[in-house]
């Protein structure tokens, strides 16, 4: 089989042993196939939000483009104001922001000047109203100010032709506004990543038809659904697919046809995995892991013609988890990201006791928040189960306890991944 991927996941993975692969061992054979799609697209800066930017964006314009006052108060020549006691200076124009000084500041001469203004010619400093005091047409300083304050000089923020923006950047609000201050209307952004997905399992039934007796309804489409375009990528839902070799392998081809990334639900823990596992070896190459990680155990990564392959396990909460901890990341440098940084993760204390058996991972779901005495903390959302969707909702952040880790007690500190920032 010809794939585009090398070297072999085959060769990659072989240094692990599959059946207790670490979640950094498991990222890191990832991390060897991340090569951004190619195609990118020039668009009006409004439609780049959330899109990564596919080139280094210059300025066109020194920024800020003239020297300009940054406070309200009286532009000044430095070498006018006396070493010690107040100085008296004739005023002799107002400028506003916006409006071009009407002559340069002659010696013993101030200016009334507002932020943002054009500094005038021959001034060199800007003393805030409250350090002066007008009589009439004359403005006493204070002493004790210093050359060149208040002054912001062209270029300052950024020089004419210095990168404003990096490729690879993905572009937030801040963005479409440093764009827009530089008067950019177009820029090149990488063509959004289209991902397929689909459910297995012959107990699904999907939102709008009645459940029949041991049948549930699907859910893990919707959260990937949500997962995936609250990042920004286009989404292929190809529904539930029938835990049935022919119905896998059409869904798995048409799939890798249309999308960059596959992925799936369901069907790959030990006795599922036996059943798909040479269906995928015929159509490409994939991986078969058990992660130390809990929820999540079961994984699976590869390769199906052009496409990548992430087959996550079928409980809910498992899916999400693995989708933050593998798919994420990689969708990301996909899509053209670089760098990819991982979540942030924060130490707080927890509150409630947390059962914990070392040798493995674990994403447990955890409520922080403020306390009265002005402490952030952590607790339990209770029941860990993985098939416990509730507890995702209820929750506002992972509690990642690490591998050796064994219980822990009431008041010890823990590391959490807050939902805000990776959702
Ligand atoms: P599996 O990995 O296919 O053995 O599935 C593990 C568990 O997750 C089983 O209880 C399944 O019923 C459940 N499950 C699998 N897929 C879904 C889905 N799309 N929505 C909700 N639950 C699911
Ligand atoms: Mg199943």
């Amino acid at each position: 089989m010809n794939t585009p991927f090398s070297p072999s996941l085959a060769s990659c993975a072989d240094e692990y042993d599959p059946h207790s692969m670490t979640v950094e061992q498991a990222r890191s054979v990832i991390a060897h196939y991340l090569k951004p799609v190619a195609g990118t697209v020039r668009v009006p800066v409004r439609s780049a939000l959330n899109r990564v930017l596919a080139e280094d964006v210059l300025s066109p314009v020194d920024v800020p483009s003239h020297a300009n006052s940054a406070m309200d108060g009286y532009a000044v020549r430095f070498d006018d104001l006396a070493a010690s006691g107040e100085t008296a200076l004739a005023l002799s124009q107002t400028v506003l922001a916006g409006a071009v000084p009407s002559h340069p500041l002659g010696p013993g001469q101030t200016a009334r000047i507002m932020t943002g203004a054009m500094v005038p010619a021959g001034a060199d400093t800007v003393v805030m109203q409250e350090q002066a005091r007008r009589e009439g047409e004359q403005v006493w300083i204070a002493e004790g100010q210093h050359r060149a304050q208040h002054v912001r000089h062209p270029g300052e923020d950024l020089a004419k032709g210095m990168p404003a923006l990096r490729k690879g950047q993905k572009v937030h609000p801040a963005e479409l506004g440093l764009l827009a201050s530089l008067g950019i209307g177009e820029v090149l952004v990488y063509r959004p990543l289209r991902v397929a997905f689909f459910s297995t399992g012959d107990e699904l039934v999907s939102i709008g038809q009645p459940l029949g007796p041991g049948q549930i309804y699907d859910s893990n489409r919707y959260t990937l659904y949500g997962m995936l375009t609250e990042l920004g990528f286009d989404c292929l839902d190809l529904g539930v697919v029938r835990d049935h070799p022919v119905a896998l392998e059409n869904a798995f081809e048409e799939a890798s046809r249309m999308a960059d990334v596959v992925i799936t639900s369901g069907g790959v823990s030990v006795g599922d995995a036996d059943f798909i596992k040479p269906l995928l070896a015929r159509l490409g190459e994939t991986v078969f892991w058990k992660i130390a990680m809990k929820p999540g155990r079961p994984l699976a990564y590869g390769h199906l013609g052009n496409s990548h392959f992430f087959g996550l396990p079928g409980n809910p909460v498992a899916v999400m988890v693995t989708f933050y901890t593998f798919v994420r990341e990689a969708l990301l440098a996909l899509s053209g990201v670089s760098p990819v940084v991982p979540p942030a993760r924060l130490r707080v204390k927890t509150t409630t006791p947390l059962k914990k058996a070392p040798g493995r991972t674990e994403f447990q779901r955890g409520v922080v928040s403020l306390g009265a005495d002005g402490t952030w903390s952590v607790r339990s959302t209770g029941n860990q189960g993985s098939g416990i969707l509730r507890s995702m909702s209820e929750a506002n952040c992972f509690i990642v306890l690490p591998l050796e880790s064994g219980p822990v007690q009431a008041g010890a500190e823990v590391e959490v991944q807050l939902f805000e920032g990776i959702l």
